[in-house]
């Protein structure tokens, strides 16, 4: 068992992550914990033969503008910007909260890793169970004899996962995680010079069962080779 910390997320996304930088900066000892082998969270970038595909998030966009202010932070620390695809029909893309998409610049997992910068973070850690021991949590890892203790624990993970570990101790609000719905997403992904070139980067079709094709050569900041990635509704 390690020294008893003030708190750990659980989940290194941009949520738990912000969560952890603001406790951090007010002095509290914190650890990130993420199943993953590195930065992400639903904000992934796969490497493939000649492209980095982003086979999650397409574009960052809020109907908040606390969260666009949040956004244009990201801009000015260098890991973020302005993605303007062609659309089919001539249109612009549609604005939130009349705001511009903006995407990861190299990659969308850029902003997660930027988040994750200063802080102690600890990935290929799946929590697989909390429990209560005196006055503090006890976090253990799946598949290791290792846990973590700390005064408070942050969940911030999808709700199906969260389910798992708070139902046993008994949280308060999992009626509310219970009926959170989640619909599972395809992502399909394309890449290679018989790729055809297109008169758009960005296509929202009208029919199921795409619901999104970008075109990746065309955000800002990737390489040139020809890479789609596709998102089924
Ligand atoms: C296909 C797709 C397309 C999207 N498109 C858009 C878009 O165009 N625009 C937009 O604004 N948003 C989009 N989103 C939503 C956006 O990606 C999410 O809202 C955001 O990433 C959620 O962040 P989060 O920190 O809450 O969770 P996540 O990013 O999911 O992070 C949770 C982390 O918890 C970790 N984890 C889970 N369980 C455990 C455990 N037991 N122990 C340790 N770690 C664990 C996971 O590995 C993950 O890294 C999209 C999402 C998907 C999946």
């Amino acid at each position: 068992m390690n020294k008893l910390l003030d708190v750990v997320v659980i989940g290194a996304g941009p949520a738990g992550l912000t969560c952890a930088g603001v406790l951090a900066a007010k002095g509290r000892s914190v650890r990130v914990i993420d199943k993953g082998r590195g930065p992400g969270g639903r904000l992934s970038t796969r490497r493939g033969s000649s492209a980095r595909l982003d086979h999650g998030c397409q574009f960052l966009a809020t109907d908040d503008p606390r969260g666009n202010e949040i956004i244009h932070g990201w801009d000015e620390a260098g890991v973020s910007g302005r993605w303007s695809p062609r659309m089919p029909d001539g249109m612009a893309p549609p604005k939130f909260a009349g705001d511009h998409w903006r995407i990861g610049i190299p990659a969308m997992n850029e902003v997660v890793k930027h988040l994750a910068s200063d802080l102690d973070v600890e990935f290929g850690f799946r929590a697989a169970s909390l429990s209560r021991m005196d006055d503090h949590w006890v976090i253990e890892q799946e598949g290791e004899p290792n846990s973590l203790a700390a005064s408070r624990v942050v969940v911030a993970i999808p709700a199906p996962q969260a389910i798992d570990l708070l139902k046993p101790v008994g949280f308060s609000g999992i009626t509310e995680l219970e009926t959170a719905q989640y619909d599972p997403v395809w992502s399909l992904m394309l890449e290679g010079d018989s790729l055809p070139r297109l008169e758009w980067d960005a296509l929202v079709p009208e029919e199921e069962p795409l619901g999104l094709l970008a075109v990746q050569s065309s955000k800002p900041g990737r390489s040139a080779s020809p890479a789609w990635v596709g998102l089924a509704t």
